[in-house]
């Protein structure tokens, strides 16, 4: 006898098909991992080579003080599986010779756009001429929430190490506002005050600064205001 199907178990069987294959395309979906951009930090050591920075009064140079705490605040950050960037990694400066300071501070965001930065944060040391202003300040590009909420999370750790609430500033400043991201600018203290530069020397200090600075970076990362 030939095998027959009636018309209704083809309608039957169609139903299932197509129930089958819509189960298939959402259990499939279902495997394949969520897109998860892992976000890109790029972080900016202040001067570099022939651009001293700020200098203390037993000849401290800023741009070893910014170079030492960015080097460990990437190493924090790639342990944590982020994506970094350093704008230098050794004292030059990012920028082709001869040195020009508008044209080194242009080319940091170029490298920044270039490496398409989710967030781009530059660490410098502070001076002042009465000597008497000391602690971490985190700047922030004026007139962007997110860079604020990225600095007002960095701020919160760098008190909580630092022992006094410094809120965030904002500041119209060439590379936070042409990187096109959330920008900041980490000045780790003050070169220009006795305890900041004894401490901004020593590396158990730099290590403390440079993880309030990446638990700040990685909370904001976690949508904490
Ligand atoms: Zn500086």
């Amino acid at each position: 006898m030939p095998f027959t199907l009636s018309w209704r178990t083809w309608i039957a069987l169609a139903v299932v098909g197509v129930v089958a294959s819509i189960l298939a395309v959402r259990i499939s979906s279902n495997l394949i991992p969520a897109a998860s951009p892992v976000p890109v930090v790029v972080i900016d050591p202040g001067h570099g080579g022939p651009d001293p920075g700020a200098i203390g009064s037993n000849g401290l140079y800023e741009k070893n003080i910014n170079l030492s705490i960015a080097l460990i605040l990437a190493t924090l950050l790639r342990q944590k599986q982020l994506t970094v960037y350093l704008t230098r990694s050794g004292d030059q400066a990012p920028s082709p010779p001869p040195f020009q300071t508008l044209r080194d501070l242009r080319h940091r965001v170029l490298l920044s756009r270039r490496w398409r930065a989710t967030v781009f944060v530059s660490i410098h040391t502070n001076s002042e001429p009465t000597r008497t202003v000391q602690g971490p300040i985190v700047y922030y590009r004026s007139n962007s929430d997110a860079s604020l909420s990225l600095a007002a999370n960095i701020s919160r750790e760098l008190s909580q190490l630092n022992g006094r609430v410094t809120l965030p500033r904002p500041i119209r400043q060439l590379v936070l506002t042409e990187a096109g991201v959330p920008a900041i600018n980490v000045e780790v203290g003050f070169l220009t005050h006795p305890l900041d530069q004894s401490r901004l020397v020593n590396s158990t200090y730099q290590t403390q600064i440079a993880q309030a600075i990446s638990l700040g970076i990685l909370q904001y990362f976690h949508g904490d205001p």
